[in-house]
């Protein structure tokens, strides 16, 4: 079977959710996850650099914007 995970637009990447409408690119992976995935390991990595006194890393871009217009795609998807 042809796989959609963790392509733009497919299933979501994380091997526990997959679903579809994966759209928030990870910079740290090279694929794509859906909202709810991508906000949970945002967070984490953001735990992670605050825990490390570092700046914490960016892996969604857009993420925690509102403005980001993917949040507006993912109101129409669901
Ligand atoms: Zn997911």
């Amino acid at each position: 079977m042809c796989s959609t995970k963790g392509v733009q637009g497919g299933n979501c990447n994380r091997t526990a959710c997959q679903k579809p409408n994966a759209i928030w690119y990870n910079v740290g992976t090279f694929k794509y996850y859906c909202r709810n995935c991508a906000i949970m390991i945002q967070r984490s990595a953001n735990d992670y650099g605050i825990q490390c006194h570092e700046p914490p890393m960016v892996l969604f871009e857009g993420i925690f914007d509102p403005l980001d217009p993917r949040h507006e795609l993912d109101r129409k998807n669901r």
